[in-house]
């Protein structure tokens, strides 16, 4: 059976010319890249040329580049790095676990965390968080650093945050500001001169570079606290032999997004992805997109992201349904899967848990094609009635519609 894959915001295959680029680093170009010796000095050449390649996307310096075995680690670092006993984290409830529980593990250790909400369509306000910046504190406190943490783009819905605007508001009160950018990378046009970021993180596995890969975009003059104790890699802000082939797949899996985004492909993918959308709502009823807001618009997006829900049925049904039938999406966060809570990112648009528990995330990777698109919404509404036909809610909905 041909699967389609949308289920790109868990994890992206690795492109054939990432794999190209990384084997003969396994096998004949395998030195220490802090080796003196010429297999050494091949890797270490290997990791700097991937740095560049990491830094054209991101318009940096290849010096604010550093390689982390992923998005967690890179917003590990970021939080960790920046925030001692007696400071103040903003952040928000929307934030993938990388960030949620790092803040919280925070409070323990003496940070004060206040936490932004965000509204129905899943946005953070930029005034929300101007009042935070500006809240009294604690009297007798005497905090010393204040740092935002806010995502680029959801893992969940795909809304992107105007993190321009929310970074200018940060360094108005001399605050410092990092995105997790990690769904947004390949995605979407990024610069971190633009975007007003001190800090980035970045995941390869959601840009078609292997697992365990990621970095830290950090803006020259922040400083950090090590996240590990060891060699002095990274100049010394990473300890930790590197990934060398994982390095070079994610320098290699950069260019090519760079080269994706100079063309027509975010817009087709976007077409795709509205194609989608429209054409399963417009044959099963009870149903919307996560994220609209009562008049029906959007917040900004990444193209290759829906979340839909579906009343009088249980999102992780419809996954199993739809697995079966060979297209893999997912409900709720995959980090997430397996939990019985309803996504704190669909709650925290204000969708009641029952709506929450009953919405699915179609996410494509770059390859995806029409007729896939196509197959998928002539599958779904069969789908999602057959599954109605077991729910008594469904039923008297429609018999009131017909009465
Ligand atoms: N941040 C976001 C927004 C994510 O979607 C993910 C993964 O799903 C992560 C961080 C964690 O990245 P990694 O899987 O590389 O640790």
């Amino acid at each position: 059976m041909h699967r389609i894959y949308m289920d790109a915001n868990a994890t992206t295959p690795l492109l054939p010319e990432v794999m190209e680029a990384m084997r003969p680093y396994f096998l004949e170009h395998f030195g220490n890249a802090s080796s003196i010796h010429q297999q050494g000095q091949r890797a270490r050449a290997a990791v700097e040329h991937a740095r560049g390649q990491v830094a054209t996307l991101l318009h940096c310096r290849e010096s604010e580049i550093v390689f982390t075995s992923g998005g967690t680690e890179s917003d590990n670092m970021a939080i960790f790095g920046l925030l001692q006993p007696g400071d103040r984290l903003i952040t928000t409830t929307i934030e993938h676990p990388a960030v949620l529980h790092a803040a919280g593990q925070l409070t323990s250790r003496g940070v004060e965390v206040l936490w932004l909400g965000c509204d129905s369509r899943g946005v953070v306000s930029v005034d929300a968080l101007r009042e935070a910046l500006h809240e009294e504190r604690t009297p007798g406190a005497s905090p010393r650093t204040t740092a935002v943490s806010i995502m680029l783009a959801n893992n969940e819905t795909g809304v992107l945050q105007p993190i321009s605007a929310l970074s200018a508001v940060a360094h108005q009160a001399g605050a410092i500001f990092h995105t997790d950018a990690v769904q947004a990378a390949g995605k979407v046009l990024m610069d971190v001169r633009e975007l007003g970021c001190d800090l980035l993180s970045i995941s390869g596995h959601k840009m078609h570079a292997p697992q365990g890969t990621g970095i830290l975009y950090v803006r020259r003059g922040i400083k950090l606290q090590p996240l590990f104790y060891g060699g002095s890699h990274e100049r010394q802000r990473r300890a930790g032999t590197e990934n060398v082939a994982g390095i070079v797949g994610l320098g290699k899996a950069a260019e090519i997004a760079q080269a994706w985004l100079a063309t027509d492909g975010p817009q087709r993918l976007t077409a795709l992805r509205d194609k989608l959308e429209q054409g399963i709502l417009a044959h099963v009823d009870e149903a919307g997109v996560n994220g609209a807001a009562p008049d029906g618009t959007l917040a900004p997006r990444v193209p290759n992201t829906t979340n839909l829900w579906f009343d009088h049925m249980e999102g992780e049904a419809l996954v199993i349904a739809l697995d079966l039938k060979g297209i893999s999406v997912s409900g709720g966060s995959a980090c997430a899967s397996g939990a019985t809570e309803p996504s704190h990112v669909l709650t925290a648009m204000g969708l009641n848990a029952h709506r929450a528990r009953a919405s699915v995330r179609f996410s494509m990777t770059k390859q995806i094609t029409e007729e896939e698109i196509d197959a998928a919404q002539a599958i779904l509404p069969a789908a999602v009635a057959h599954l109605r036909e077991l729910s008594p809610t469904y039923k008297a909905s429609a018999a009131a519609i017909t009465e």
